[in-house]
C-alpha cells in the first residue's frame, strides 16, 4: 500500500441520480486503483449493503454517507440549497429515516410538478422518466434531463441544466428539505459527522472574499459542523483559499471526492480528488453512528 491511498468521499450510485449499480461502481473504483469510496447518495442509505458487500469481497475501503438536501435563507433574503455530507450516520435512526423519506418524496412531487410545467412545452411525460430509473431511487433534476435527452430535446444532462432545469429557469421548483442547522443538529444525533458538500460552488469568480456568507458558517459551526469538502472540481480556487482559512480557524477537517455519478452522468471521475489521511482519520474520530470498512491493507488507516 502506498503512503497516499486514494480516498473518495462522495459518489452516487443509481440508488439516487448517479447511473452506476453500487456494486459496480465498488468495482469501477477498484479497476481504477480507488483505495476506498464512500457512498453519498441523495437523501438515502439503500445502497449501503450492496456496496459494503461488494467492497469486501473487492478488498476496497467502504465508507457509508448520505447527501441531505438542506436550505438556508441568507440575510439578504435569498434562499440557498445546500447539501450536507453525513458520513456514518446510524441508517435506522428513526427521525432521521423519517426525515429522508419526507424529503425523497418531496422529491417526486416536485419532479412530477415541474414535468408538467415542461410537458406543456417539450414533448414528455411522468411516465416516461419512470420507466428509466430504479423504483424507490431518489428522484431528482438528472432523470428529467436524461429524459429530455431520450427525446433528442438536449444534447446532455449537462445541457438541460443550462437551460430547461436551470434553477433560474420558469419550470423550476425545489423540493421541501430541513434547513442545514436543522439537518446537521439530526446528523449529529445519529452518529454522524456532518460535512458541506461542494460549499461555494456557485462562488462567482472574482467576487470578494468579503462577500461570502461567513455568518451562516459560523453558525453551522456552532451547531456542529464537522468539515468542508474542499477539494472537487465545482469549488471554485478563490473559495477553497477562504474554506481552507475557515477550517484552520475552526477546527473543521477537509476533505476531497470526485461527486462521481456514472460515466455520462456528469464528467467528474471516480478517485479524481482524494482525502488526505489525517482528515480521513478526524472524520472517523467524529462518527460512530454505522459501520466503516477497510480491508486487510488498509487496516494501518
Ligand atoms: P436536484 O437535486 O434534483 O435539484 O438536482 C441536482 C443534482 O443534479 C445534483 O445533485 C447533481 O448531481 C446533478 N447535476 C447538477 N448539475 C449537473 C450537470 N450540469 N450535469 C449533470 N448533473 C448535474
Ligand atoms: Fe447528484
Ligand atoms: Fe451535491
Ligand atoms: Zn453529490
Amino acid at each position: 500500500m502506498t503512503d497516499q491511498p486514494i480516498l473518495d468521499l462522495h459518489t452516487h450510485s443509481n440508488r439516487s441520480d448517479g447511473l452506476d449499480t453500487p456494486a459496480y461502481l465498488m468495482s469501477r473504483a477498484k479497476q481504477l486503483g480507488v483505495d476506498l469510496i464512500g457512498l453519498a447518495d441523495h437523501d438515502t442509505t439503500d445502497g449501503w449493503a450492496e456496496a459494503m458487500k461488494a467492497a469486501k469481497e473487492l478488498e476496497l475501503g467502504f465508507l457509508p454517507a448520505i447527501e441531505i438536501s438542506t436550505h438556508a435563507v441568507l440575510p439578504n433574503k435569498r434562499r440557498i440549497s445546500v447539501h450536507i455530507l453525513a458520513y456514518r450516520p446510524n441508517p435506522n435512526h428513526p427521525r432521521l429515516v423519517a426525515e429522508l423519506a419526507k424529503t425523497r418524496e418531496s422529491r417526486v412531487s416536485r419532479a412530477k410538478r415541474m414535468v408538467e410545467l415542461i410537458a406543456e412545452d417539450y414533448p414528455i411525460s411522468w411516465e416516461e422518466i419512470t420507466d428509466h430509473i430504479r423504483p424507490g431511487s431518489t428522484v431528482g433534476r438528472p432523470a428529467i434531463a436524461d429524459a429530455l435527452a431520450r427525446a433528442g430535446i438536449v444534447k446532455d444532462r449537462s445541457a438541460a441544466f443550462d437551460t430547461i432545469l436551470h434553477k433560474s429557469s420558469a419550470y423550476y421548483i425545489s423540493e421541501h428539505s430541513l434547513s442545514t442547522i436543522e439537518a446537521i443538529e439530526l446528523a449529529i444525533d445519529a452518529g454522524a459527522a456532518p460535512v458541506i458538500a461542494h460549499p461555494l460552488m456557485d462562488f462567482p469568480a472574482g467576487k470578494s472574499t468579503a462577500d461570502l456568507p461567513d455568518a451562516h458558517f459560523k453558525e453551522m459551526v456552532e451547531a456542529g459542523l464537522a468539515g468542508l469538502e474542499v477539494y472537487h472540481r465545482q469549488v471554485p480556487q478563490a473559495a477553497q483559499e477562504w474554506l481552507l482559512q475557515f477550517a484552520k480557524a475552526h477546527d473543521l477537517f477537509t476533505t476531497g471526492s470526485s461527486d462521481y455519478h456514472g460515466v455520462g452522468g456528469k464528467v467528474n471521475e471516480l478517485g479524481e480528488n482524494s482525502t488526505s489521511v489525517e482528515n480521513f482519520r478526524a472524520l472517523i474520530a467524529k462518527s460512530n453512528g454505522t459501520d466503516y470498512y477497510l480491508p486487510e491493507g488498509l487496516d494501518w488507516l
